[in-house]
């Protein structure tokens, strides 16, 4: 397992090498955002540990050059306290973020905890762990049917009538978990627990931010067709995936 830390703190990226090592990875660093990101394409390393504040280009750049063309796991680091910056960070695609200063033992259960999930993620398509609880709309084939949507399970491809939706593997992960049981309401910890790995220490702002960002993509792909579930909101609890029987809906499909 390769993993890239892109930070331009010497003794951060030092003590982080020193416990991935320790841990069996291979550790490749990069000391700015463009050597980050060369590295990554000539490199695909199997998750990128990316400080936010770099000389050159910042993470937040980087994060989004890396997410315009690959799915690889990104870790943030952060030294900023502000909520925002993490939100845009989650918002723009990466998977998970630390605040500086963290533990480095912490650091190796949050990289082990992506990477399990990446892993089970592209084993073969016979095993699929989070689909295993039957729900309306699934089919023998692996596949979740709500009308227009269509959740390919062994492939990870959602596709909304001929349009392929484009999702990062946490967010696939998190439909995956809600579709899988229709109207079951499931909390943050344990949408953090199923999809995450891991006892998240963090909030529950982490499973927002992504289902902020599922819905958006879930709607943009239904423009042109008619929407046949919601993703709702259980104040207070967490959420629920509901399907939906429209009264409007016209065949035409048949
Ligand atoms: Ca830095």
């Amino acid at each position: 397992m390769k993993i890239l830390v892109i930070e331009d703190e010497a003794n951060i990226v030092q003590v982080i090498r020193l416990y991935l090592e320790q841990a069996g990875y291979t550790l490749l660093s990069a000391s700015d955002g463009i050597t980050g990101l060369e590295l990554h394409a000539r490199e695909h390393p199997d998750l990128v540990i990316l400080d936010l504040m770099l000389p050159a280009l910042d993470g937040m750049e980087v994060c989004r050059r890396i997410r315009a063309w690959a799915t690889t796991p990104i870790l943030m680091l952060t030294a900023r306290q502000s909520e925002e910056d993490r939100i845009e960070g989650l918002e723009l695609g990466a998977d998970d973020y630390l605040v500086k200063p963290f533990s480095p033992r912490e650091l190796v259960s949050r990289v082990k905890a992506i990477l399990r999930r990446s892993a089970i993620s592209s084993i073969d398509s016979t095993k699929q762990p989070l689909a295993e609880q039957s729900g309306k709309g699934r089919a023998d084939d692996g596949k979740l049917h709500f009308g227009s949507l269509v959740i390919n399970i062994p492939a990870r491809r959602v596709m909304v009538g001929k349009q392929q939706v484009t999702l990062t593997a946490k967010e696939f992960d998190l439909l995956v978990a809600l579709a899988s049981a229709p109207d079951h309401v499931f909390t943050r910890e344990s949408l953090l627990n199923q999809v995450w790995g891991y006892t998240y220490l963090g909030d529950g702002r982490t499973v927002d931010v992504h289902i902020g960002t599922l819905r958006k993509k879930l709607e943009a792909a239904h423009a042109a067709s008619p929407i046949s579930y919601q993703i709702q909101t259980v104040w207070g609890v967490g959420y629920k995936f509901v399907p939906v029987i429209s009264v409007s809906a016209t065949p035409q499909d048949e």
